[in-house]
């Protein structure tokens, strides 16, 4: 993959992998990421897919690898459409795992020979106590925990009652496993952790062989160590839950011994990231689905038309701390109109468009205009685009009474149209209330390519869609889902600063060559912003339909006053 940013200073966990291999603590390194399938992966997610399959990458001459790894361990929440859009997302952003595709549900054995194990060493206990006494008695940072009179059984009883735990004899709730750790611990996490519940509940890769399952904290330590994870990064919230893993690969018999280090999740402003919120969203109808561009969803920004390229350089630009904090959305978009500006070819569209007669169009009737497909890029060629007598232009590079630092077209006015003649409005008509619905304006023969003659002041060129070949074209302009930085700071939830004005649909102008693209093309309007054609609703030619993925400008960022 290409990097297009040199990676400054090495960050914090780069520098532990660094250093672990030079001591020779590791020969190679091995990541994973672990995801479980019961969302669609957001823009988080991709921070953490392009730092674990990206240490992979960089460390490739000592063989290193990441894994992708289902954490499906919860059957409740687990689907197997979440499992394929996952794969999908992961190989978009350019990433590959190879052989390495695991599923922990593959492990459930192993975690019950473990938990049978710590019962034998007498470090796991059965407890009966219902939740709530449970709560009662697991204390708080004062007060130690008491132990309930499970803490007492011996091995054998132990044993037999998780054997007939498994064997499903009894009902949810009715009883969990703990480990026997510290019920005085300071460290909450440490007070006998539930290691497997009762579950009757199918599972999507188990069927119904079982009716017990493991904790995430439990299991998780337990899936790196299976599979030799050298490095297990992962967000914050876990620090406190690292003595607990460390614990877990103490006492359990596996067969190495990972490191987990954590690293601040992503936080984006005018967004919201965890799944549960997502789903929220998508089932209360706020969006139209988990890929709808306004989404911070990996496939929303897809279909959005954020490139790969560009969400892999943003991962790399914000960088690995220590420290929660939120990341300017603006940031994202910079990347997005940054790589696009570069590899995008110009098309010309007119979203609010008025047209324009030519009068004297015969002078020279043109039939195409050459257009260059990328003023600072040759490489990309020129463009016939058609052009006859009519053209539809932006309502507003007309004005009737132009300021003077106005150089578009006026009464009287010369203004060059892209790729064409410079022309000169003689007329125009407008309507009752005063919205202007016809520009007359004459051609000046001989400029096409040319310098403005003698005497003329033509000093800008505007886009343009001929109306005899201009295709009508369904436009979604897509603007920020909510109205504030923070909505899961919003009084009245999330979902009360939603923007009402996210989407607005409009029918716009587009030229030939925009309308029979594939869907999936991305180019930018000219002087108009970054548009995709969309990756479902988009028909070449015969229904085009185009997303704009950003705008040319930080709109936003200047309304902010920044
Ligand atoms: P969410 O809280 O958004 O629902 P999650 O953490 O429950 O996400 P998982 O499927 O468990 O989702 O996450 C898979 C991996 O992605 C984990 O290693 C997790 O730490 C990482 N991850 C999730 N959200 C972020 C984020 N915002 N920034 C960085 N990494 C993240
Ligand atoms: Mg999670």
């Amino acid at each position: 993959m290409s990097d297009t940013k040199d990676s400054p200073k090495l960050d914090f966990i780069r520098e532990i992998i660094a250093e672990d291999l030079s001591s020779g603590k590791h020969s190679t390194t091995i990541t994973r990421f672990p995801p479980e399938p019961n969302g669609y992966l957001h823009i988080g997610h991709a921070k953490s897919i392009c730092l674990n399959f990206g240490l992979a990458l960089e460390h490739a001459d000592v063989g290193a690898k990441c894994h992708l790894r289902f954490d499906d361990t919860n059957p409740e929440k687990e689907e197997t459409e979440y499992v394929e859009s996952i794969k999908e997302d992961v190989k978009w952003l350019g990433f590959d795992w190879g052989k390495d595709l695991y599923f922990a549900s593959n492990y459930f054995d192993f975690f019950h020979d473990c938990a049978v194990h710590l019962i034998q060493q007498g470090k796991a206990y059965i407890d009966r106590d219902s939740a709530e006494e449970m709560r009662a008695k697991r204390g708080n940072i004062t007060t130690p925990g008491t132990p309930s009179a499970g803490r007492e059984l011996t091995v054998e009883e132990n044993l037999d009652l998780f054997a007939r735990m498994k064997a499903g004899e009894f009902k949810e709730g009715e009883c969990v496993l703990r480990a026997r750790i510290d019920l005085a611990s300071s460290n909450m996490n440490m007070r006998d952790p539930v290691l497997y519940r009762i579950m009757h509940v199918d599972h999507h890769n188990t069927g119904d062989a079982w009716c017990i399952y493991p904790m995430y904290d439990f299991a998780h330590p337990l899936e790196d160590a299976l599979e030799h994870i050298t490095h297990s990064l992962c967000t914050l919230e876990f620090e406190n839950h690292r003595p607990l893993y460390d614990w877990f690969i103490e006492n359990c018999p596996v067969p190495s011994k990972p490191r987990q280090i954590e690293f601040a999740r992503l936080n984006l402003t005018y967004t919201v990231m965890s799944k549960r919120k997502l789903l929220q969203l998508v089932q209360e109808g706020h969006v139209g689905a988990w890929d709808d561009p306004r989404l911070p969803t990996i496939s929303g920004l897809r279909r959005r038309g954020y490139p790969a390229p560009a969400i892999r350089d943003f991962c790399k630009r914000i960088g690995l701390t220590k420290f929660n904090g939120t990341t300017d959305v603006a940031l994202l978009e910079f990347e997005v109109r940054d790589f696009l500006n570069r590899e995008s070819p110009r098309r010309m569209a007119v979203l609010d468009p008025v047209k324009v007669v030519m009068e004297n169009w015969d002078a020279e009737a043109l039939t195409a205009a050459e257009v260059s497909n990328h003023p600072q890029n040759p490489d990309m060629g020129e463009r016939s685009v058609p052009i006859s007598r009519e053209v539809w232009i932006e309502r507003e590079d007309f004005m009737e009474n132009p300021p003077k630092k106005f150089y578009r077209l006026g009464p009287g006015r010369h203004v060059r149209l892209r790729g064409g003649h410079i022309i000169r409005c003689t007329s125009f008509e407008k309507d009752s209330d005063g919205n202007v619905t016809l520009i007359r304006a004459e051609i000046l023969p001989g400029t096409v390519g040319m310098d403005a003659p003698e005497g003329v002041e033509c000093r800008a060129a505007i886009h343009w869609v001929d109306v005899a070949s201009g295709v009508d074209a369904e436009v979604r302009l897509y603007d920020r889902l909510f109205t504030v930085e923070d909505p899961d700071g919003a009084e009245g939830g999330f979902t009360s600063v939603l923007n009402p004005d996210s989407l607005k649909i409009i029918t716009a102008k587009i030229e030939p060559a925009a309308a029979s693209a594939e869907a999936g093309f991305a180019c930018q309007f000219e002087r108009v912003g970054y548009f995709v054609a969309d990756s479902k609703d988009h028909q070449p030619a015969a229904k085009p339909v185009f997303n704009r993925c950003v705008a040319l400008k930080d709109s936003w960022g200047k309304q902010a006053g920044r």
